[in-house]
């Protein structure tokens, strides 16, 4: 039995082994069943094996599975016109994952100020407990100490700030900034939402200053938060001009997009970017099955109504357990809880109640389940995380 060891130690995986997933429950080999509130953080939207997903594949599998952007691809087309007809984007630029997305963001961002006389404006300003990605230049824009030791330098021009504090942000731009880049909730970083009025605001200070706003939407997008796109809660008062987006909308297939206005994506013409797989048969076939489930009024009014009764329920959790939770944190199915003990032992705990949950920074337990969870899923997961809490109370406090 294989057990891993050629693999890089980056992860430390438990010994449970899923091998079917159906809905919101994963199984092991030997039949086990867990509830799973993680969903390959943040990725399965739609559940596991998602019927119209799983024919999608199987038919496209039977079709084409490759080609390159060397050709048209219909589907991509396709699947672009959907994007732009839901949001402010013009223009789509699509990748494999998140990381890629947020670095053609910033590319296409650095890309307009040049091709508009402004060389010089290449600074990104980002918010401090943010996440990125992994590549070299998305671990400098989170700024995450942790993420960047022993990697070599920063890379230049990124400055990470305060998180949520205006005034900071107005004093950093200088004549060298050229984007802002925030997670309208942030996810790794404890799953923080920042208020509607702040992305309204530097929505504002972007356009007085002729700063590019971009959003990483690579978690709190598709849907997740009750909405296609977290900003939207704005209603159109603070849309950005370039978001990356990906984990929910391939619902389980790597794929990922770079969104932009005409204006912003002017600059990105033939030979300035590109990628052999990014937008490819496969995932656009599923990214197209993806977004007509997650685009339809009925989903996103079921997230608004089970993520207020899961709240509800995380705020009774905090009254009845005050000396293990601290804080409730999120917005729609992207939440949170800051926890007294270790939330990594908690997360731990719960797993072996067959409760599948995550961590997140700032000690936070991260509770990001399919997006087709009910109320008696919820009240399940809150049974057990009773219990799990209760067990918790012999721990030591955590310390940071
Ligand atoms: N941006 C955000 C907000 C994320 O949460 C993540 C992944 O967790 C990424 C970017 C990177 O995405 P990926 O892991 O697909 O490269």
């Amino acid at each position: 039995m294989p057990q891993g060891d050629h693999i890089y130690n980056c992860y430390a995986p438990p010994p449970q082994e899923f091998v079917r997933g159906e809905g919101v429950y994963l199984y092991t080999e030997d039949g086990e069943k867990y509830l799973d509130f993680i969903a390959g953080i943040a990725v399965s939207g739609l559940g596991h094996s998602h019927p119209a997903l799983v024919s999608t594949l199987k038919d496209q599998a039977d079709k084409l599975w490759h080609l390159s952007n060397m050709f048209r691809t219909k589907d991509q087309f396709k699947l672009a016109d959907k994007y732009c007809e839901a949001t402010f984007a013009d223009k789509v630029f699509f990748t494999n994952s998140g990381a890629e997305a947020v670095e053609c963001a910033i590319k296409t961002a650095r890309r307009c100020q040049y091709v508009e006389g402004h060389e010089e404006r290449y600074e990104i300003l980002s918010l401090q407990g943010a996440f990125h990605g992994r590549t070299i230049a998305t671990v400098t824009a989170g700024g995450n100490p942790k993420y960047m030791e022993g990697f070599g330098p920063a890379m230049l021009g990124y400055t990470n700030l305060p998180f949520g504090d205006l005034d900071v942000i107005k004093d950093a731009i200088n004549e060298n900034t050229a984007a802002i880049l925030m997670e309208p909730v942030q996810g790794e970083g404890g799953i923080r939402a920042l208020p509607v009025q702040f992305l309204k605001d530097v929505r504002k200070l972007c356009d007085e200053h002729g700063l590019l706003l971009i959003f990483d939407e690579v978690q709190c997008g598709a849907g997740r938060t009750g909405k296609l796109f977290a900003h939207q809660w704005a209603n159109g008062d603070a849309d950005p001009d370039i978001m990356a987006v990906a984990k929910g909308m391939g619902g389980g297939f790597p794929m990922g997009a770079c969104l932009a206005t005409e204006r912003a994506a002017a600059g990105m013409v033939v030979g300035t970017h590109g990628s052999t797989y990014g937008g490819g048969p496969l995932a656009m076939a599923v990214g197209n099955a993806v977004f007509d489930e997650l685009n339809d009024p009925g989903l996103l009014a079921h997230v608004v109504k089970v993520s207020n009764f899961l709240h509800q329920q995380f705020q009774g959790l905090k009254d009845a357990h005050p000396d293990i939770v601290e804080d409730v944190r999120g917005k729609g199915l992207l939440c949170g809880m800051k926890l007294k003990k270790k939330a990594l032992d908690v997360r731990n705990l719960a797993r072996e109640h067959k409760l599948l949950v995550g961590n997140a920074g700032d000690n936070t337990l991260r509770f990001v389940p399919p997006l087709v969870i009910t109320e008696d899923n919820v009240r399940d997961a809150i049974a057990v995380l009773d219990k799990v809490f209760t067990e918790a109370k012999s721990m030591p406090d955590f310390e940071a």
